[in-house]
């Protein structure tokens, strides 16, 4: 095991699960999608595809002008623990994101995906963070 990996916990949250079973193991976001806490939900465009269904929500303590979340409606605790079957999920992040920066007319924003707490992920349910509305230089950390 190599220092970014961590063991699956008791909860079982290393793997793909309903959002009824990550809520009942604590997610946050698996909460909020099931409507058991509130958030500021960004519009994005329907799913074309079976698994595809991208939430897009402001992040509470935004980091930028602009900071969203993205994030499967299926508990997939981070990019690591995705199998070729969530393929058409991650990309759906992608262009859900880009396809919600365009209607809110954003052209340049960064991207980033934590893997694991020693990465900075403080969720462990995969999200893409989109930050905006600010100069960003070209250094990453
Ligand atoms: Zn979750």
């Amino acid at each position: 095991m190599s220092a970014g990996d961590q063991p699956a916990d008791a909860s079982g949250l290393e793997r793909v699960q309903t959002l009824e079973e990550g809520a009942a193991a604590g997610c946050v976001f698996c909460k909020i999608m099931l409507g058991k806490l509130p958030c500021k939900r960004v519009p994005a465009d329907p799913p074309d595809g079976p698994g595809g269904d991208a939430w897009i929500i402001n992040d509470l303590h935004p980091a930028a002008p602009v900071h969203w979340l993205a994030m499967p409606a299926l508990h997939l605790p981070r990019v690591s623990s995705a199998s070729d079957e969530q393929a058409y999920m991650l990309g759906r992040l992608f262009l859900a994101l880009a396809s919600a920066a365009r209607r809110q007319g954003l052209s340049d924003y960064r991207l980033i995906v934590n893997n694991g707490v020693g990465a900075g992920q403080t969720v462990p349910h995969l999200h893409v963070h989109l930050l905006a509305g600010t100069t960003m230089g070209e250094r990453l950390v």
